[in-house]
């Protein structure tokens, strides 16, 4: 009898946890859908976090304004002081210039709501001193899951709305990966979205993502994808 109620409780239990695993997706790839809502076919969002740097961050745009496209970057600020230059490349060329942390130091933002909208704040000041304009568009470091809902509520309460991804080169995961990995993560974690937000990064160390970028580019535009930024 016992050993009847442990295996019932084990199995409610796994129930439970792919429940709530299956409702965090939906909400995430729900509010992916909703941001590109206006797209009436195939549209991918490319989106860059944690440059810029000197190293990757200009390759990228070079790739970008060879193949006419235009994307989205989710910048460090304190990354950004000293390369000012290429953020305002960034703006100059059509992209997207947008808010993912001054410090990008998870304990000090994710403390409480001042600490995270300081930080969002002091990226978003250096935005306009570069732009001219400040950015009503953020990603929380690792994602809105890492975010309370009072987090949360807060950034929408500052006239911010967040975007997530449903897709990746998964450029923070492999480990030294080869460009050819990152571009068949890119694929894989697109497969079967009409509506795609692709994850990579532009820092220093991600120099493979930039050299699986012209493939990803063209494996999109091939499908009939549309380039769009947020
Ligand atoms: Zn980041």
């Amino acid at each position: 009898m016992n050993r009847k109620i442990t295996a019932i409780c084990a199995a409610l239990i796994l129930l439970s946890a792919l429940v709530m695993q299956f409702a965090m997706r939906s909400i995430r790839s729900t509010f992916c859908i909703a941001i590109a809502d206006d797209c009436d076919n195939k549209c991918i969002y490319l989106t860059f976090d944690d440059g810029p740097s000197d190293r990757v961050t200009p390759v990228i745009l070079d790739i970008l304004r060879e193949e006419d496209v235009k994307a989205t970057f989710f910048i460090v600020g304190k990354r950004a002081e000293t390369r000012r230059y290429l953020v305002k490349r960034q703006y100059d060329e059509g992209h997207t210039v947008a808010v993912h942390s001054y410090s990008h130091e998870y304990d000090n933002i994710y403390k409480n709501t001042k600490t995270l909208i300081d930080d969002i704040v002091r990226c978003n000041k250096l935005i306009y001193d570069v732009t001219g304009s400040f950015s009503s568009v953020y990603r929380f470091p690792g994602g809105s899951f890492m975010a309370s809902d009072k987090l949360k509520a807060a950034v929408t309460d500052n006239g911010f709305y967040f975007v997530d991804w449903n897709a990746s080169f998964r450029d923070a995961e492999i480990v030294d990966p080869k460009p050819e990995q990152l571009f068949e993560a890119a694929k894989e974690t697109a497969a079967g979205h009409n509506r795609i937000v692709m994850l990579a990064h532009d820092s220093t160390d991600k120099s493979a993502t930039a050299e699986a970028l012209r493939d990803v580019i063209h494996y999109f535009k091939d499908k009939g994808y549309e380039f769009r930024k947020f």
